[in-house]
């Protein structure tokens, strides 16, 4: 009897029953079939789009059938948004996987489920700035913050104390691609009882698994290369059971993803491992064909910053990503220059859209950050960040090559 026949199948709105994929299905199958259900009506081989904000209760409503996963009302729960969090959540490792509206929304729901007053989060390295807006707002809350510089040397093990509750860090970084030892740092936040949260926008779930190396829970800005379209915005957090349970903010944050972006989402996943694939070859394509321009002081690239970075850059990615920091020799004039003097590639902020960006992080997402602070982060004035799309590569060295001969003639040095 198939499950749609079943007297199960009579009672209205039962909770997700994904038809299970073959043992050791890959990536990619995994995006394309891992939502799949079998409830789907007409026969649809792509999956509707659910707008019922609220669904019949039980013939017999109790708790306990309410416990036993039934649909209430879309804030709670929405058969549209289970599809891509059920394929996030496999291709990330996680026994569970919550949407929200955007990736500050999944980022400020964990953090505010999982600390309390008086205990600590440790912010390891460069976060994105509304990551460290919120972590601004926390000491109000009695929680104390622990900022780790970018680059800071001293071991993981002596930045947690016995008040740390959480360890917070993107890698690689944000703006300036520095690798992070998801091993090291999990162990360290262990060890004191602490929880590790890995932002893994950069990376997506093809290049790095944070999971599987010990993090605890892992965020992502879904607007970025999961949405791969820079037309949704979404956030998604992915971990064990007991957390998900913990971060369950969509009751008091209100921040659930729309089931119609939801769609749009799922429709992007199925792509995600041949973008994310393109994403790898085009970084490092282009940080080899423009390492060596005389515009071109240093490219900042995952596993390039130091030996060390790039021993643990080998051992916990499997690609290195699309998004990529130039520092050019003439400053803020020459980038200036260089961004005007751009024709394929966009100058906008974002990442992991199919079309490459080009931006200026003191400017869009550091903007509130002051020089003294920026050159903390190594933004220097010269800094620019590409995010490169799925372009044919040639394309792209060829935009960027003219862009940066154009910065040249402006930001030479005037002669002695
Ligand atoms: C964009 C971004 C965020 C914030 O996500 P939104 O979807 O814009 O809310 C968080 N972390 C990283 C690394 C990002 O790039």
């Amino acid at each position: 009897m198939s499950e749609e026949d079943s007297p199960a199948a009579a009672t209205p709105s039962p909770r997700p029953r994904f038809r299970p994929l073959p043992l050791g299905a890959g990536p990619t199958t995994r995006l394309v079939h891992g939502a799949r259900r079998p409830d789907w009506n007409a026969g649809a081989v792509v999956p509707p789009i659910y707008r019922s904000v609220t669904f019949r209760y039980p013939a017999a409503f109790s708790e306990g059938a309410v416990r036993g996963g039934t649909y209430l009302y879309s804030r709670l729960e929405n058969p549209s948004v289970e599809g891509p969090a059920e394929v996030i959540r496999q291709l990330e490792g996680g026994e569970a996987a919550q949407l929200f509206a955007s990736g500050m929304g999944a980022i400020t729901a964990s953090v505010l489920s999982l600390v309390g007053a008086g205990e600590e989060v440790v912010a390891v390295g460069g976060l994105y700035g509304g990551t460290t807006d919120l972590f601004g707002e926390l000491p109000r809350l009695g929680i104390r913050v622990r900022t780790v510089p970018e680059g800071d040397r001293r071991a993981p093990d002596d930045l947690v104390t016995k008040d740390t509750r959480l360890v917070m860090f993107e890698t690689p970084s944000n703006p300036q691609l520095r690798v992070h030892d998801i091993g090291r740092w999990s162990s360290a936040a262990h060890r004191v009882g602490a929880l590790v949260l890995v932002d893994n926008t950069f990376a997506t779930p093809i290049n790095q698994t944070p999971l599987a190396l010990g993090a605890d829970l892992v965020v992502h800005s879904a607007t970025k290369y999961l949405g791969g379209h820079s037309d949704l915005l979404a956030g998604a957090v992915v971990g064990s059971e007991r957390l998900l349970r913990r971060v369950d903010p969509k009751r008091c944050l209100g921040a659930p993803l729309d089931p119609f972006v939801a769609f749009l989402l799922e429709r992007s996943l199925k792509t995600l491992a041949l973008r994310v694939a393109r994403h790898n070859e085009n970084g490092v394509r282009v940080t080899a064909a423009i390492a060596d321009h005389p515009a071109v002081e240093r490219v900042h690239y995952p596993g390039r910053a130091s030996a060390e970075e790039e021993a643990i850059a080998a051992r916990q990615m499997r690609g290195r990503g699309g998004v990529l920091g130039v520092s050019l020799r003439g400053g803020a004039a020459a980038v200036a220059v260089f961004l005007r003097s751009l024709t394929l590639i966009e100058v906008a902020s974002s990442l992991g859209g199919v079309a490459s960006l080009a931006s200026v992080p003191g400017v869009t997402s550091h903007r509130h950050a002051n020089p003294e602070e920026l050159r903390a982060l190594g933004i220097d004035p010269g800094f620019v960040r590409l995010a490169l799309g799925i372009e044919d590569a040639d394309d792209l060295v060829r935009d960027l090559r003219e862009a940066l001969d154009a910065a040249e003639r402006v930001g030479a040095a005037p002669p002695l």
